[in-house]
């Protein structure tokens, strides 16, 4: 009874200290290796251990001093039953000196250690100095040591330790045999956690031992010492829910709600409001590894290109702490850029499309974009729409015809067209696009249907010479233009229904005035202006809005004296 509780008081990372080779976990090539070396009696008169805190540095120096120090000595499997097994295993043997350096770390400790090796071991075969962390050693220390490191005494065996190899001087490295310790593997150690829980009798839930093993950061030490304090913390059973409270972390199921949120475009504020205690620097570290892990299970939620986009933020936020930025405003960026990266096209996937030959499709999409732009920009400010001089109101409503119309190479050199002169000018595209039609392509001669007229026939003559040099772009330098005039009618590409109802030029150019209930304003290019007039329309005489200053001069603008060349073309 008594010896049951002493066993339960002592921490788990003693009690499941390694004892022999085949207990050391994920250090498998270390220990195989020393363990021929003792079979085999070719043992090297220094070793060195380096690795990180927690990797089993300190438990393979005192197996391999036990191996040395058992009745059966040279042995990799030590008999655990003689003197020299049981004393080693109670660190009270007396031919093994272990040493400190970061606390021991001046000449005259090292002088005292020299001194002992002159000495035959006890009762053992030989005599095992380890020394712990002996990067810390003073610079003198290191030369006193030297000259016993290369050529001790037959029975003397020395073990060094250090988490920090970089520091050692190249004579001390050169004069031993270098073992590095790798970080071992979070499943090792979650099922080194699951076989001591399981031996203890407690009950867990698996993913709790990630979070556990995850915290521990590959340090098996360390990873046993917050189970140690998960095992006092969760009572009867080590959960999810206790784990992540203990450590305060983020609950998995959280972050999968956050990022339901993100992928599905929903809204965020609630998620930062849950997340205001929580420390910024730890959030984004805990999304990194949440997404690290979705991103080696596959999971199908996650587009590839999704995952770069939301590490290069996370990455982006980092900085952006780093230099101090308030955590809040880093929080809220980093998801709201997440929501806005989730729609984005990559450019890979439009290289493919265009690899593949589906251009009519980029550029079907690229309309679509185009033709949404075109409405917002008609409710936001209707001013922008074309009003005409040469005759009439009109509401022109532009549909757009499904583009199940095949479609020649020329026709797709069109659109093309089209869409540099949208890069180049907004507006200029606009009444290019809306102005003229393909007509054909042939010897050089690109044919084309004009229904130009009011502002965009001004914007587009201005503009003429750019337009030829985006068709000599497009279609070659050769390239010649030749316009046919049409009448609007409904034409292939474009559906202009005019309604002619007041049969004056200039009343258009009166944005801000919607006439008369007869005359639709043709300001605004949807059917908003087919409402019923207000009390301020009612109230306004047309004559006097006709023969008013404004309107004279905009008829003077927009009838030039003298029209460049080529406007009997257009
Ligand atoms: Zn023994």
């Amino acid at each position: 009874m008594d010896n049951q509780t002493t066993k339960q008081r002592q921490v788990l990372a003693l009690k499941y200290r390694p004892k022999r080779f085949e207990d050391l976990i994920g250090q498998d090539t270390i220990s195989t290796t020393l363990a021929l070396a003792l079979d085999t009696n070719r043992l090297s008169h220094a070793y060195l251990l380096s690795g990180l805190r927690g990797s089993g540095k300190t438990s393979t120096a005192r197996i391999m001093a036990k191996a040395l120090v058992c009745e059966n000595a040279p042995t990799s499997k030590p008999c655990e039953v003689c003197q020299g097994c049981n004393s080693a295993n109670e660190n009270r043997h007396l031919d093994i000196i272990e040493m400190d350096a970061a606390s021991n770390r001046g000449i005259d400790d090292i002088k005292e250690l020299i001194e002992h090796t002159k000495y035959k071991p006890t009762s053992a075969k030989y005599k095992v100095f380890i020394i712990d962390e002996v990067h810390m050693l003073t610079t003198q220390a290191f030369n006193a040591l030297l000259k016993t490191l290369e050529e001790p005494p037959d029975f003397v065996k020395f073990i060094l330790a250090t988490t920090d190899p970089l520091k050692l001087p190249a004579t001390i490295l050169s004069r031993t045999q270098h073992f590095r310790f790798k970080r071992i593997s979070n499943k090792n150690i979650i099922h080194h956690l699951s076989h001591i829980l399981n031996i203890e009798n407690i009950r867990y839930e698996e993913p709790a031992l990630e979070i556990l093993t995850r915290a521990g950061q590959g340090s098996l030490r360390d990873t046993l010492t917050l189970l140690d304090q998960a095992i006092i913390y969760s009572k009867s059973i080590i959960t999810v829910a206790t784990v992540t409270d203990m450590l305060g972390m983020i609950d998995p199921l959280f972050m999968d709600n956050l990022f339901d949120t993100i992928l599905k475009k929903g809204d965020i504020r609630p998620i930062i409001t849950s997340l205001e205690n929580y420390e910024v620097g730890q959030v984004l570290d805990e999304i990194g590894i949440y997404l690290k892990q979705k991103m080696l299970l596959n999971d199908v939620k996650f587009d590839i290109y999704v995952f770069d986009r939301f590490f290069k933020i996370l990455a982006d936020s980092k900085h952006l702490l780093s230099m101090n930025s308030d955590g809040g405003f880093v929080l809220i960026l980093t998801l709201s850029k997440m929501v806005e990266a989730v729609s984005l096209h990559t450019i890979d996937e439009v290289i493919n499309q265009v690899q593949n030959n589906q251009i009519p499709n980029v550029e079907t999409q690229q309309k679509e974009i185009i033709i949404e732009k075109k409405e917002e920009i008609q409710q936001q400010e209707p001013k922008i729409a074309v009003p005409s001089i040469n005759s009439i109101n009109e509401v022109q409503v532009i549909e757009e015809t499904p583009k199940v119309v095949e479609q020649n190479d020329s026709q797709i050199l069109f659109k093309k067209l089209i869409e540099n002169i949208y890069n180049k000018s907004y507006e200029l595209g606009e009444c290019f696009e809306k102005s003229f039609t393909y007509s054909s392509y042939e010897n050089n001669i690109l044919k084309i249907n004009s229904v130009a007229q009011g502002d965009c026939k001004i914007l587009l003559y201005k503009n003429f010479v750019h337009i030829k040099i985006f068709v000599a772009e497009v279609f070659g330098d050769e390239t010649e233009l030749e316009f046919e005039k049409i009448q609007k009618e409904a034409t292939k590409e474009t559906a202009q229904i005019v309604q002619s109802s007041y049969n004056n030029p200039i009343s258009s150019m009166i944005e801000d005035i919607e006439l008369h209930e007869e005359t639709p304003s043709s300001c605004v290019a949807g059917m908003s202006a087919m409402k019923k007039p207000n009390l301020s329309q009612v109230e306004l005489n047309i004559d006097d809005v006709l023969n008013s200053k404004m309107v004279n001069r905009a008829i003077e603008l927009f009838q030039p004296k003298n029209p460049p060349k080529i406007k009997s073309k257009l």
